[in-house]
């Protein structure tokens, strides 16, 4: 951060839907900075993606990467574009090559519906629901250091890696994070559960071993596993039991939708991928291509995400005005969904992006600070 209370960010609207979420939520980050006073932002904007892959032959231009590197914090709408591929067959994905490069180990995924937003399970309870999926990020099955394999015709492998380092820092980062959270709602009790599948990969065992071994260092946070088909389906009989659930790369990608699904969409579920210098924060959703140019994207979960940057920025710098204004956005979104007027496209409704950012800079005004 720079003397004058200054955070740099480095903005990636990237493709599809990207580019129509992401301005309207930086004026909304520049003016409750503003509301709040005492901090402001720099805006670094970043091109990168699979519309620039096709245009100008790279994914993430060095520049762009010099720039993220150096910034306090990353901004990022969706990347990727189905039609838009390397020459293997990928499709382009600077948001892993961020991770990867950044070393942002833990994707933060939270499961907290907006209260407003019909809810999609029919259990009251389900009103509680409040949990974190951890995602890890730069290893599991998504790992670059064992790239697959494909054997003409005949064979294709793919490789999942777990090392000691990383999941002792993600593991820590787990209990950390129980150990901050309200546990009211779970009659006090803070819990990390490990979401693995130990009964039919050693690596999972392994895995295992090394969450129970950091456990021990973490005295008030209960630690207990689940395989993860189990989870999918606890994950829609009883949730609300869920706090915070760690899982391997490619299992957190699939579960973290189904988690989406259970608030309403994924326009309403944000993320945030966070190693030890570095975060980026993004909605879980991609670039919508099917509902590209139409005004119908939901913004909510990219200004959750612009929330979670505050709430990280303010961690970070120590800057109680940051986290004051992180409050202030969450607020403003909840206030806007309260009435139940507020119904977006994914549950049949017709507000589209500008309603939404409408309704919320609305509610923003009105809030007292
Ligand atoms: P997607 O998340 O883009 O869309 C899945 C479905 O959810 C679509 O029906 C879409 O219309 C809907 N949806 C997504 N975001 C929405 C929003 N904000 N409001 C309303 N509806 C929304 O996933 P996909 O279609 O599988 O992938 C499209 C492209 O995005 C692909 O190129 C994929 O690789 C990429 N992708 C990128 C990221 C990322 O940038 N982190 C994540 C997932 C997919």
């Amino acid at each position: 951060m720079k003397s004058n209370n200054t955070f740099r960010i480095a903005l990636f609207p990237g493709d599809g839907i990207g580019e129509e979420i992401t301005e309207p939520t930086r004026m909304l980050l520049d003016d409750v900075a503003t509301r709040v006073g005492g901090f402001a932002f720099e805006w670094e904007s970043c091109e990168a993606g699979a519309a620039h892959y096709r245009d100008h032959g790279t994914a993430l231009p060095e520049q762009a990467m010099k720039t993220a590197q150096e910034a306090d914090a990353i901004l990022l709408a969706a990347m990727g574009l189905p039609s838009v591929r390397y020459p293997d067959g990928r499709e382009i994905a600077p948001q892993l090559d961020l991770r990867f490069e950044l070393g942002l180990y833990a994707g933060v995924r939270p499961v907290k519906p907006v209260p407003g937003v019909r809810p999609i399970l029919a259990d009251p309870r389900a009103h509680d629901i409040d949990y974190v999926i951890i995602r890890e990020s730069i290893e599991g099955l998504f790992a670059p250091q064992a790239p697959g394999t494909i054997d003409g015709d005949r064979e294709a492998r793919e490789t999942l890696v777990f090392t000691r380092d990383n999941c002792e820092k993600l593991f820590d980062f787990c209990f950390r994070l129980a150990g901050k959270r309200d546990a009211q709602a779970r009659g006090g009790q803070r819990k990390v559960t490990s979401v693995d599948k130990s009964n039919v990969f050693p690596a999972f065992g392994f895995w295992r071993d090394i969450f129970y071994e950091r456990a021990k260092e973490f005295t008030d946070v209960t630690a207990d596993h689940c395989y993860v088909d189990a989870f999918a389906m606890v994950m829609v009989q009883k949730p609300w039991t869920i706090d915070v659930a760690v899982t391997e790369n490619m299992f957190g990608d699939i579960l973290s939708d189904l988690g989406a699904a259970l608030m309403g969409g994924l326009g309403y579920a944000p993320s945030a991928d966070i190693g030890d210098d570095n975060a980026v924060f993004q909605p879980c959703h991609g670039s919508a291509p099917d509902i590209a140019g139409k005004g119908l994207a939901n913004p909510t979960a990219m200004i959750l995400s612009a929330a979670m940057m505050l709430e990280w920025l303010s961690v970070k710098h120590g800057s109680d005005e940051a986290g004051l204004a992180a409050s202030l956005m969450r607020r403003a979104v909840d206030d806007a969904f309260a009435g139940g007027e507020l119904v977006t496209c994914e549950l049949g409704g017709t507000a589209g992006t500008a309603a939404v950012f409408d309704a919320v800079r609305g509610t923003l005004a009105r809030a007292d600070a």
